[in-house]
């Protein structure tokens, strides 16, 4: 046992207050029990099953699949893309109805989005040559507008984001100008928790006449967004990670409507013609977000989501933004008494307003440490080349298992340095 740190009486008076007075601390026993875990703290990169969707993937093979069999199409499963694109839309990202689709991977949605969002900005034939991105994205959003850009011919302006911080407007705003085409942006910055301003920089890339492209995937399901009110064009995300949807579930996709009528898809596939059981000869793009889809959506993926969805729409994602806030606050508390004193250092926003839903810190020991806490049932993820990110997915997490987590990082830590 090492010795108790100062103030760690403190910190665990306090979590058990809070986690007495939290309205979602019931939510925590609908989830799966891992067995030997002692604090999960990678909601944000692989969200913890729900036990009922346990129930529910039974019952649909047996009744829906199983029941149904090649009728479940014409019935029910051709629309589920959309009827749950809906519901994520609502709940989650403030879109109205027709604009969001559940669809394909996240990769393969931006690749969509931002292919379309070149043509539309007017790609080769304008003067818009450039797709502005930040060097500190998810590896995922550079290569594809790496990819895009040299299919396209035309020229990427890199903002050089802080990788403890994110990309503010002011840096927006210096580097869009009338030759942006696309800006690609993600929300909530994967390796920080940066959360940017999203109206300002839209707005920004309007004024411009750019168009612009947000990545959500830590962003749905953990911090409000409000797609339809911001104006924006265009987006997409994950539904793993605080959305729960299990390992590869499909991905989101949002088309504001204004784009519909022109908004032109790389990838033609069968399902997004028109008519497409017709199966007749040309392509001819279905109507409204229906032309963003390819092929067969991928029906069984989705049910963890569907179940995800209706906790959510529970208990609003107000609620859900208020304890992450709470939570992101405690841990970085825990950090300055429990981690601090050992040289970690905080690579997260201080402050709320510019943080999602979890933090990062960082110590040369972290990258060796990080088996070992796994091994011991305590599971934060590593970020090279030195970043511990506490992901702190609050319909799973409650206080005191953020605690128990970075008390025993501070156990670890002290072992080895
Ligand atoms: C997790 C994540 C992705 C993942 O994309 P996939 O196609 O699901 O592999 C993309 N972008 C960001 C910002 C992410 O955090």
């Amino acid at each position: 046992m090492s010795k108790l740190a100062t103030g760690s009486l403190e910190l665990a008076n306090r979590a058990a207050e809070l986690d007495a007075e939290d309205p979602l601390a019931p939510y925590g026993a609908l989830f799966v029990e891992s067995e030997g875990l002692v604090a999960y703290l990678d909601g944000n990169s692989l969200g913890r099953p729900l036990r009922r969707t346990a129930e529910e993937v039974r019952r649909f093979i047996d009744e829906d699949w199983g029941g149904r069999l090649i009728r479940g199409w014409d019935e029910r499963w051709l629309d589920e893309p959309f009827v749950l694109g809906d519901r994520l839309g609502a709940a989650c990202l403030g879109a109205g109805p027709g604009q969001t689709v559940i669809a394909d991977s996240t990769t393969v949605n931006l690749y969509k989005l931002i292919r379309a969002a070149v043509e539309l900005a007017g790609g080769l034939e304008s003067s818009r040559t450039e797709i502005i991105a930040d060097t500190d994205n998810f590896p995922t959003d550079r290569y594809l507008v790496e990819g895009i850009a040299a299919e396209r011919g035309l020229t990427i302006r890199w903002i050089k984001a802080d990788p403890s911080s994110g990309v503010t407007p002011t840096q927006a705003a210096e580097a869009i100008t009338e030759r942006t085409a696309v800006v690609v942006l993600s929300h909530v910055a994967y390796r920080s928790g940066y959360l940017a301003d999203g109206p300002a920089i839209t707005e920004l890339a309007h004024r411009a006449g750019a168009l612009i492209v947000w990545d959500l995937c830590h962003s749905a399901g953990s911090v409000p967004v409000a797609l339809d009110e911001w104006g924006v064009d265009f987006a997409a995300g994950c539904t793993y990670k605080y959305l729960n949807g299990g390992p590869g579930s499909p991905a989101f996709a949002y088309v504001a409507e204004r784009h519909h009528e022109a908004f032109r898809q790389p990838v033609q596939g069968w399902l997004g013609r028109r008519e497409a059981f017709e199966m007749a000869s040309g392509y001819g793009p279905a109507d409204g977000i229906r032309r963003f889809v390819s092929g067969t959506p991928p029906i069984f993926g989705m049910l963890p989501l569907r179940d995800m969805l209706s906790l959510v729409e529970e208990t609003g994602i107000a609620a859900i933004r208020e304890k992450s806030v709470k939570l992101t606050e405690f841990a970085i508390d825990a950090h300055r008494t429990l981690l601090e004193p050992l040289g970690v250092t905080l690579a997260s926003p201080a402050e709320a307003e510019r943080r999602g839903g979890h933090v990062t810190l960082e110590h040369p020991a972290f990258r060796a440490l990080t088996q070992r806490l796994w091994d011991g049932g305590v599971i934060p993820d590593f970020r090279a080349p030195q970043g511990l990110r506490l992901g702190l997915s609050p319909l799973s997490t409650s206080f005191g298992e953020a605690l128990r987590g970075m008390e025993t990082v501070r156990e670890e830590l002290s072992r080895v340095i």
